[in-house]
């Protein structure tokens, strides 16, 4: 039998969130069956429910979720209202599940990882049955699938219950049952992002902002044609647009470089989702719902086919530095295997770096680190015999990333020119020959990114690979002043609601 052309489709959270946005889903699936391809439509939760429902479990320590409650609920409302779909009808029961789990965890005080799942994962199933009864409803034939039918979480040895619960990862071999379980489902597959099943049948998570890697998963899985990643901003960026406005849309990237791009801190495709794609070589299509005409970010394995060449500037805000200095490492054996080994008892995972005679400086990224007191005390302690052990708060770490950076250094000059009266605490430049990082303080971070970007991009003629500004895009489409604002004019009522709820 010949295999459909399957096209997985995610669409974030804003991007499910108002009728326009699944007026558009609509309109993208039918034109995907239109060319003879078979849409699989993967959704988050509506935007600010992941972090609502988070906000509930922790009310439930303190014993009072209501107010929280029914704030989840009113916002289901205000969706099904403007779809025009039966709140109760759809998905009554699942907000009365949630409620009833809700006063039974905030009773006894205690919400574990597996009651947690299992509420978080709500948030995924309510928005993709509120969209399947709007596309019904408007013609669309539609089949919605529980994911977790279908993705099985892997599990290594040792992991600790909460990061299996809270952050698993799935098999993504291709898988000829799925293909032959969704050939048969009718029309538009409607399913969820963010959630799976482990082996005893229980639902876990892929980790926040996992629903880009349900994607990649089902993508992989179906050996899809592409996989296309449905948000709020037009591709991926030469640097992020909301600091630097003429930052210029990537056209074309490389898995490699995606993978740097997003790893270094970029929030528009999250990181473990390139892997299952690379393996079945299937192209990532980063498109923006608001704005469903532009092309986007390809990523695929020629990329731009263009070589070396600085791509974007990313900048991670919040690094702390661990400065080590000692006299006795020098030509002596296990120094690094010592320390290290003080990092892992406390918990503490190591990003950069850096080493000479009589120092090794270390970084530690905030995204994977809790670096409160008590932590960095016990390191500091653990440190102490061996070396002089100091912290260097409040830095950032701004990257160039790009493909062979190491060929490019003589034509950096000019740039590092640039860092000329700062102080670089660590410099690093990856093995794998795609960043060279500076740590910087946190407070040069923002001037040292918009002036690097203006020295490397600003006045590139657009190509193959490097799009439109930005400023440029939003002009184009007829509103010009709001680059910047878009933001948060669109998101007002979020952020009203957010405020409300302090
Ligand atoms: N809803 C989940 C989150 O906010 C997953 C996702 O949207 O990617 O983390
Ligand atoms: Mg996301």
């Amino acid at each position: 039998m010949e295999q459909p052309a399957w096209v997985v489709m995610k669409f974030g959270g804003t991007s499910v969130a108002s009728v326009d946005r699944w007026t558009t889903i609509k309109a993208q699936a039918e034109a995907r069956l239109e060319d003879g391809e078979r849409p699989v439509v993967v959704c988050s939760a509506i935007s600010g429910v992941s972090d609502a429902i988070e906000d509930i479990l922790s009310g439930c320590a303190s014993g009072h979720p209501e107010q929280a409650l029914s704030a989840l609920r009113a916002k289901h409302q205000v969706l099904a209202d403007a779809l025009g779909v039966d709140l109760d009808r759809e998905i009554g029961e699942d907000l009365q599940e949630i409620e009833d789990q809700v006063r039974g965890a905030s009773l006894i005080r205690e919400v574990t990882p597996r009651l947690h799942a299992r509420l978080m994962a709500m948030g995924e199933r309510m928005s993709t049955r509120l969209g399947a009864a709007f596309l019904r409803q408007s013609g669309v034939k539609v089949t919605w699938v529980d994911a977790r039918e279908h993705l099985r979480a892997s599990e290594a040895p040792n992991t600790p219950q909460a990061r299996a619960m809270l952050s698993a990862e799935c098999d993504f071999l291709p898988d000829p049952e799925l293909r032959v379980a969704f050939s048969r489902c009718e029309g538009v597959i409607i399913t969820q992002g963010f959630i799976a099943r482990n082996a005893a049948g229980e639902t876990v998570l892929l980790g926040r902002g996992g629903s880009d890697t349900s994607a990649a998963y089902f993508a992989a899985k179906l050996q899809a044609k592409r996989c296309e990643i449905w948000t709020d901003v037009p591709g991926m960026f030469t640097a992020d647009p909301r600091q630097v406005p003429n930052a210029r849309v990537l056209r074309a990237l490389d898995y490699n470089e995606a993978q740097e791009i997003a790893t270094m801190g970029a929030k528009v495709l999250h990181p473990r989702a390139i892997p299952p794609c690379r393996a079945g070589q299937i192209p990532i299509n980063i498109r923006c719902t608001p704005k469903p005409d532009l092309e986007g970010t390809i990523i695929s394995a020629e990329g731009a086919g263009d070589g070396a060449g600085v791509k974007a500037i990313s900048a991670r805000r919040g690094v702390m530095l661990v400065s080590m200095e000692t006299v006795g490492m020098w030509q002596t054996v296990g120094f690094l295997a010592d320390a290290f080994a003080v990092f892992k008892s406390v918990g503490l995972s190591i990003d950069l770096v850096s080493t000479s005679e009589t120092n090794v400086t270390v970084s530690l990224d905030p995204s994977a680190n809790t670096t409160d007191p008590e932590t960095m005390t016990a390191l500091l302690e653990g440190l102490s015999p061996l070396c002089e052990a100091r912290i260097i708060g409040n830095c950032a770490s701004i990257s160039l990333v790009g493909r062979q950076i190491r060929s490019l250094l003589h034509q950096l000059g000019a740039v590092l020119g640039l860092f000329e009266e700062q102080r670089i605490h660590l410099l690093s430049q990856a093995a794998s020959d795609l960043n060279l990082t500076f740590v910087v303080d946190e407070d040069q971070a923002d001037r040292l990114v918009a002036k690097l970007h203006a020295r490397l991009f600003a006045s590139r003629t657009e190509d193959a690979l490097f799009g439109p500004s930005w400023e440029t895009l939003f002009d184009r489409a007829g509103q010009p002043g709001l680059h910047m604002l878009e933001w948060w004019i669109q998101r007002k009522d979020e952020l009203l609601a957010l405020a409300e709820g302090e």
